[in-house]
């Protein structure tokens, strides 16, 4: 899949990420997250308006929401990424960007709150993977060959946090939802803790990857 640009000219941390036409060149190893958050911001008008309610923002009262939330597999790609102020990210809470919009049009407390209860009793469903919530296209085909996927990282022992979540998600709901992010070129972007129990546990067909096909690490 592409994810979504901004036009050039965009300069990440010095040169460390450009965007040179369409692509996006990462040229020195970056905090994955903020590159993203600043392509997003870039991409809608320099993060200065809510997304959702079309208020004013200046960089302090600007979050960043996972259209798709984070705890249902959203990955933190520009695609899924808006910027808004505080009172919608909370409001919005766990529910999908949909949802939401429908939820701040009904106009009574009540009948609002009665939504957001049937709503959030079908989002149990995700959890368990009964229910698929990011868009089929944006995964890779189950027989990626994932051996070829470059973890630069180093392995180190004892496992950190990240691995710890990822392991009492699994336990919980036997399945992984965090994807793993990869560039055109297989080097790893995201998810090492998932990439990590993936190979442990030889649990590889439930985990989704996304490749960004318009993003190329050249280092
Ligand atoms: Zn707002």
């Amino acid at each position: 899949m592409n994810i979504l640009l901004p036009k050039p000219p965009f300069v990440f941390n010095n040169g460390a990420a450009v965007v040179e036409g369409n692509l996006l060149y990462i040229y020195r190893p970056v905090d994955f997250r903020e590159l993203m958050y600043a392509l997003t911001n870039a991409i809608y008008n320099e993060g200065k308006t809510c997304y959702y309610c079309g208020a004013d923002i200046t960089e302090k009262q600007r979050t960043m929401d996972h259209k798709y939330p984070v705890d249902f597999g959203g990955p933190t790609i520009t695609n899924n990424l808006v910027p808004t102020c505080k009172k919608c990210n909370t409001t919005k809470g766990n529910l999908m960007e949909d949802e939401f919009k429908k939820f701040m049009a009904i106009g009574n407390a009540e009948e609002a709150k009665a939504f957001r209860v049937g709503i959030e009793r079908g989002h149990r469903k995700i959890h368990t993977g009964k229910v698929k919530v990011i868009p089929e296209e944006w995964i890779c085909p189950k027989d990626y060959p994932i051996n070829e996927i470059e973890m630069r990282m180093q392995i180190t022992v004892p496992l950190g946090r990240g691995y710890e979540h990822v392991s009492k998600r699994f336990a919980k709901y036997g399945k992984v939802l965090k994807p793993v992010i990869i560039s055109t070129n297989k080097k790893l972007l995201d998810g090492f803790n998932v990439c990590l129990f993936a190979k442990v546990h030889n649990q590889w067909d439930r985990v989704n990857i996304i490749k960004l096909d318009n993003v190329i690490v050249m280092y």
